[in-house]
C-alpha cells in the first residue's frame, strides 16, 4: 500500500512471519490433535485434522508468497477453532485467547487498508464478546488439571505469539530505518561533494565558508579566502590526456586537504580555500606551504613522473562585520589573475599586491 516505506517493510517481514507462523500453527494443531485424541474429544480432534490439512496446503501459499490468502485463511481457521473449542471445552480452557492473537496479527497483513484492519478487529471483538457472554461451561467437561494445563498453554502461547510478532516487526522497522539512514548519508554526500575529488562542491562549500566566517568574526580571528588554480592545465591535458588530468586533480585535492582549510572544488581546475589564522602572514605562510607541497607532489602516470604548479590569489579579512563570500571570491580572483600575469606559480595576497 502507498508509501515505499510500507512496501519495503512488507517485503522484510512478510516471508518470515508467514513461514514461521505457518510452521508454528501446523505444529500447534498437531499437538492439539494428539491431545484431543487422548482426551477423546473427537469433534475437536477432527477439527484439528482439518486445520493440519489447511496449514499443509498453506505452506504452498507461503512459498508462492500469496500473503493475503495466507492471512485470510489463518484468520478464518483460528477464529473458527477458537469458537468451536470454547463452546466444547468452556471459557476456562482459554482457547478464546487465540482470537486476540489473530486480531493483533491482522495488523501485519500486507496490502490491506486501515478500514479492513479496523473492521477485522471489530469482528474479532464481537466474536470474543459473544463467547464471553454466552459460554461458561463447555459441552465436554475436562479434568481440572487438564483444563488448567490447556488454559495455561493457550494463554502463554498467545502472549508468546504477540511478543514474537512484535519482535519481528520491530526488527524490520530497525532494518528499514538503517537502510533509509544509509541512503540519506549517500544522498547527502552526493549532494554536497564533488564527484571527482571528494571536496565540497560550490553550494556546500559556500555554506561552510559562511559558517567559518561567522565563527572567525565571533572569535575575532583574521580569515582569508584563496583561489588556487593549476597552471597550464589545458596544455597538461592536451599533452598527457584527460585521464591523467583527472588523476592530477585528485592528487591536488588530496594535498589541499592536508591543511586544515575548508577546501572546495570551485570549477574545473580551480579550488577555493578558506583559512583562519593568527595573522595574515600566518595564513599566507600556510598557503605557501600548500603551494610548495603541490609543486613537490609527483603524479606517476604511464611511467612518467609529472607535476603541476599552482597560482593562488588571496583575500584577507579581519574585524567584527562578516564579509560576503562573493566579495572575497571576487577579490581573490582578481589577485589570481594578477599572479597569472606575473608569471604563475606564486601567491598574490592582499598584502603584497
Ligand atoms: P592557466 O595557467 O592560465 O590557468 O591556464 P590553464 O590552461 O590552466 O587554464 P584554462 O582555463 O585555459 O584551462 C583550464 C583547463 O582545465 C581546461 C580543461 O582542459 C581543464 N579541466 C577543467 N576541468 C577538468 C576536469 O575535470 N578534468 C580534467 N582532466 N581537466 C579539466
Ligand atoms: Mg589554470
Ligand atoms: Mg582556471
Amino acid at each position: 500500500m502507498g508509501t515505499a516505506y510500507e512496501e519495503r517493510r512488507g517485503t522484510l517481514y512478510n516471508y518470515r512471519i508467514t513461514l514461521y507462523g505457518n510452521a508454528l500453527a501446523w505444529l500447534i494443531h498437531v499437538v492439539f490433535f494428539v491431545t484431543f485424541l487422548q482426551l477423546d474429544v473427537m469433534i475437536l480432534a477432527w477439527s484439528n485434522v482439518a486445520s493440519i490439512l489447511y496449514y499443509t496446503i498453506s505452506f504452498y501459499f507461503v512459498h508462492k508468497r500469496y500473503y493475503r490468502t495466507f492471512f485470510i485463511g489463518l484468520f478464518v481457521e483460528v477464529v473458527y477453532n477458537a469458537i468451536i473449542s470454547t463452546i466444547v471445552l468452556g471459557w476456562d480452557a482459554n482457547v478464546h485467547y487465540f482470537i486476540i492473537m489473530v486480531a493483533y496479527g491482522m495488523f501485519f497483513m500486507p496490502n490491506v487498508n486501515r478500514g479492513t484492519r479496523v473492521a477485522t478487529t471489530g469482528l474479532a471483538m464481537a466474536i470474543y464478546s459473544s463467547l464471553y457472554l454466552f459460554v461458561t461451561e463447555g459441552t465436554h467437561l475436562l479434568a481440572t488439571s487438564i483444563e488448567q494445563a490447556l488454559g495455561l498453554f493457550c494463554l502463554l502461547s498467545t502472549i508468546g505469539l504477540i511478543a514474537g510478532l512484535s519482535f519481528i516487526f520491530e526488527g524490520s522497522v530497525v532494518e528499514v530505518t538503517n537502510e533509509l539512514e544509509r541512503t540519506n548519508e549517500r544522498l547527502h554526500t552526493l549532494a554536497s561533494r564533488d564527484g571527482l575529488t571528494g571536496l565540497y562542491n560550490r553550494l556546500t562549500g559556500t555554506a561552510r565558508i559562511e559558517d567559518g566566517i561567522q565563527r572567525a568574526v565571533q572569535t575575532g580571528q583574521p580569515y582569508a579566502v584563496a583561489i588556487a588554480d593549476i597552471d597550464h592545465f589545458k596544455a597538461f591535458n592536451e599533452q598527457h590526456g584527460h585521464d591523467c588530468g583527472d588523476l592530477v586533480l585528485r592528487q591536488v585535492a588530496k594535498t589541499l586537504t592536508w591543511s586544515d582549510a575548508v577546501c572546495v572544488r570551485w570549477g574545473g581546475e580551480e579550488f577555493l580555500l578558506f583559512l583562519v589564522g593568527e595573522t595574515e602572514n600566518d595564513i599566507n605562510g600556510r598557503l605557501d606551504e600548500l603551494r610548495r607541497r603541490i609543486n613537490a607532489t609527483e603524479t606517476i602516470y604511464e611511467g612518467c613522473r609529472l607535476h603541476v604548479t599552482m597560482t593562488i590569489g588571496v583575500a584577507h579579512r579581519s574585524g567584527s562585520a562578516p564579509e560576503a563570500v562573493e566579495r572575497l571570491v571576487k577579490e581573490a580572483d582578481d589577485r589570481l589573475r594578477a599572479g597569472k600575469q606575473a608569471g604563475k606559480d606564486r601567491i598574490i595576497s592582499s598584502i603584497s599586491s
